[in-house]
């Protein structure tokens, strides 16, 4: 009798603690689904949840985003798992070196990367809700990690213009503004960055900062919730091909399993899906290959919607779509989530031991050598990732030249590195460093090349046996800068050394730049070297310890000089060696320019230049005064013909004046043509080989032939040009399509010759024919000004470290 009421109070007290715990739509006052929720309400009900539920929800601020929104994590589970959460992390981490004994399931939901497919933060609360009453059997066995936005600041841009937006009651026709969002859409993060592009390279504060928490748990499962298009069925796993070749059949496998389970749901209610197409698993810095090169399964999940659908839109078969229906199908497969990895907990622990444990690849070590400030580049990236490397102090290297693209071998003196794929992060490395990746098939969802010694503009080779680590004592740089000298001198070939110039810009030192290699005091320097003279800071006070600062801040090695008279070259008083000008600088947004392009630019001024920049509407770029500024930047994008006859002769004017256009990408459209500069796109005469007409059913592939989906070419440098100092005689360039341009009458500073063929990556074969002998950066001379030319986008998502310096020398070092 006492047992029987025992459990009775016991069962009372569980029921009435559910019925206490408020469902989204009791905290927040409205029937969820029927408004979009701001962030800070997200995050209250999260924080009301942490309280409410506290055995069983704990939540971490992990950070910040650029507009000052936390960022957050929710730990579900049941009470007794997360009494003990910690020892459950060190030993499931313990897993991933063979020695743990884990047996719970670890499964992490992520919503709302791209902030205006902003129905899946509204999911995640019913989500979490349910987990914590009516399915909190799944959590016996289970911990949950909950980022119920990854992407404040999109959401909040796109939940908050929506809202001004809105009719009321909403409105289901597509052409009500309350459907089309406009330029500056809440898909992207602060910068206009995608944050479902960045896992790898991690250049956003966003990924960064999760990146972190990501590491201390390496979870089972990851689910990365999106929308798509308004038309859509829903999208579950398992993905299409290709999948990258590390992928296990375990974790082929297990996206069956789930995307059975949820289609059991799906039927039952009768909505659409499809699975195993467009969403493919290949490129590395997805929200779910990343993880799954981590051990992970990771997948995306796709509702139709995104920022045209609002509260309810009509679809294109006449039915209306609602937010309540989006809410119902991502918290539908979150939940079947949970239960099949609640259910095969033992397996998922299993399969990650496994997976850890195999390192059979075919390259071991990735031998590395190059400038040290391009070395400490790819470290710091490393550092982000929780991968080892180590130094080589010297030595030769036998193996997969990337240089070359063949065997052979490279010799280090010093600036040597090794990266193993012997270590926890082995397949990451196998995928990050590999010369190419395997193409299943090349119909892919993005581009297909990424390794990062040509990102990195490193000498590397890939050695098929293991390379050991050397101890190499760390030389500090010596800037030794006192007021006794005529000149200091420092080299430049990297972003650092751009960094510096510019910190001194700003700071009002004046300095000069080498046009023509020389040798002083029996040292040499190249082209584009800085030389920074007591006599044109005569003037300027606290010049030497400013300069001191800056060196120190971005440890540079000085060179200080008693002297003018050079050895060989020119002299320091020489018309050659010129001052370089303070740049003003404006960039166009808005109307033609893309939103990723612009944001890439944007990035690059504020976050690694750390420079000013002018951001000009092109809704009133017609008003503003050029003459202020010395450079604009026209963002890659749709220009077609975007300037009329008289803003072309306006632009044309000021460049005859000293004004300088940076051109990326598409604005280069719209500058040709005969009332435009001197740039010719490339015609192709029609291909008199194959003519046979094509079967209907093969029109994709035929598609593709004419396609380059983000490959690896070597193109040529013409290092004497002031856009290519710094470079060698080759550069790779990281090609995105296949748009052409004749080389200039002069000016060709990095060009494709004759016959390239894709070093890694896929370019189709009418593609190729397309791009051979045409330009990549060049430089037009027009007037006293210039327009800079870049076919190829060197800020692409912001990983392209080697492409950065020829961008920096066209803010600086054209003229
Ligand atoms: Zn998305």
């Amino acid at each position: 009798m006492t047992k029987f009421l025992f459990s009775l109070v016991f069962l009372m007290s569980i029921s009435l603690s559910a019925q206490q715990l408020k469902s989204p739509s009791e905290f927040l006052g409205y029937e969820l689904g029927s408004q979009f929720t701001r962030h800070h309400e997200v995050v209250d009900y999260y924080e009301y949840l942490a309280e409410a539920a506290s055995d069983r929800v704990q939540l971490t601020v992990y950070g910040q985003t650029n507009e000052r929104r936390p960022l957050i994590l929710a730990y579900v589970s049941s009470a007794e798992n997360l009494a003990n959460l910690e020892t459950i992390r060190q030993e499931h981490l313990k897993d991933t070196e063979g020695t743990g004994n884990s047996s719970k399931a670890i499964v992490w939901l992520s919503y709302n990367v791209h902030g205006n497919e902003s129905v899946s933060t509204e999911a995640s609360m019913k989500t979490i809700y349910e987990l914590l009453t009516k399915k909190s059997s799944y959590l016996e066995n289970t911990v949950v990690i909950m980022d119920p936005c990854i992407n404040p600041d999109g959401r909040d841009r796109y939940s908050n213009w929506y809202n001004q937006y809105k009719n009321t009651p909403y409105q289901v026709d597509p052409n009500s503004k309350e459907h089309h969002e406009g330029w500056w859409s809440g898909r992207s993060n602060h910068y206009m960055f995608d944050l479902n592009r960045d896992w790898a390279w991690l250049t956003q504060v966003e990924s960064q900062q999760r990146l972190k928490m990501f590491n201390q748990w390496l979870p089972h499962i990851h689910v990365d919730f999106h929308e798509q298009g308004v038309n859509n069925p829903y999208y579950f796993a398992p993905a299409a091909e290709p999948y990258h070749e590390v992928i296990t059949d375990f974790q082929r496998d297990f996206q069956v399993t789930l995307g059975r389970n949820h289609a059991k749901y799906f039927d039952a209610n009768g909505w659409f899906y499809f699975t195993k197409e467009v969403f493919d698993l290949l490129y590395p810095s997805y929200g779910d290959t990343y993880p799954i090169y981590n051990g992970s399964i990771g997948m995306t999940y796709e509702q139709g919607g995104s920022g045209r659908a609002g509260l309810g839109v009509i679809t294109a078969i006449g039915d209306t779509l609602t937010l309540k229906d989006r809410i119902a199908h991502h918290f539908t497969t979150g939940l079947s989530t949970v239960e099949v990895s609640s259910q095969n907990a033992e397996k998922l622990n299993e399969e990650f031991r496994k997976f850890h444990q195999n390192k059979e690849f075919k390259y071991q070590s990735y031998v590395l050598k190059g400038d040290k400030d391009k070395l400490d580049a790819l470290k710091s990236l490393l550092d982000k990732h929780n991968i080892e490397y180590g130094d080589l102090a010297s030595g030769s290297y036998r193996g997969h030249n990337y240089g070359t693209g063949s065997s052979g071998s490279l010799s280090i003196n010093k600036n040597g590195m090794v990266v193993s794929t012997d270590q926890p992060k082995g397949t990451l490395v196998k995928v990050l460093f590999e010369p190419s990746a395997k193409l299943s098939d090349s119909l892919t969802y993005d581009i297909t090349a990424w390794s990062l010694p040509y990102a990195y503009g490193l000498d590397a080779v890939a050695s098929t046996s293991s390379v050991s680590v050397q101890n190499v004592q760390e030389t500090m740089p010596s800037s030794n800068i006192s007021n006794g000298s005529y000149a200091y001198i420092t080299d430049w070939n990297s972003m650092d050394d751009a960094r510096f110039l510019a910190a001194l810009l700003k700071e009002g030192i004046r300095v000069r730049k080498a046009d023509h290699p020389f040798t002083i005091e029996g040292k040499s320097f190249e082209r584009g070297t800085l030389i920074i003279t007591k006599g044109d800071n005569e003037n300027k006070e606290g010049f030497i310890s400013t300069l001191q600062t800056i060196a120190t801040k971005f440890q540079k090695d000085i060179t200080p000089t008693t002297t003018g008279f050079v050895d060989s070259g020119k002299d320091f008083g020489s018309s050659s060696i010129q001052m370089i000008t303070k740049p003003k600088i404006a960039v166009l947004s808005g109307g033609p320019t893309s939103t990723l392009r612009f944001g890439e630019i944007w990035h690059f001024f504020e976050q690694q230049l750390q420079y000013p920049l002018t951001v000009i509407g092109d809704d009133y770029a017609n008003r503003v005064n050029l003459n202020e500024y010395n450079i604009l930047v026209l963002p890659g994008g749709r220009y077609g013909n975007h300037f009329n006859e008289g803003e072309l002769s306006k632009l044309k004017d000021w460049v005859r004046q000293g004004g300088k256009i940076i051109a990326m990408g598409g604005s280069i459209d719209a500058l040709d043509g005969e009332k435009g500069f001197g740039i010719e796109k490339k015609k192709m005469e029609k291909d008199s080989g194959d003519n046979k007409p094509q079967p209907y059913k093969d029109w994709e592939r035929e598609r593709i032939k004419g396609a380059i989906t983000g490959a690896i070419f070597k193109t040529k440098v013409d290092n004497s040009n002031p856009l290519a100092y710094g470079y060698g005689p080759d550069y790779f360039s990281l090609k995105l399509g296949s748009s052409a341009f004749n080389y200039l009458d002069s000016g060709n500073a990095v060009y494709l010759e004759q016959n390239s063929k894709p070093f890694s990556g896929f370019a189709g074969t009418e593609a190729q024919k397309r791009i051979s002998e045409t330009l990549v950066f060049g430089v037009e001379n027009y007037g006293r000004g210039q327009v800079i030319y870049m076919v190829d986008n060197p800020l692409f998502r912001g990983f392209w470290e080697n492409g950065k310096l020829f961008f920096a020398n066209a803010l600086f070092m054209v003229d």
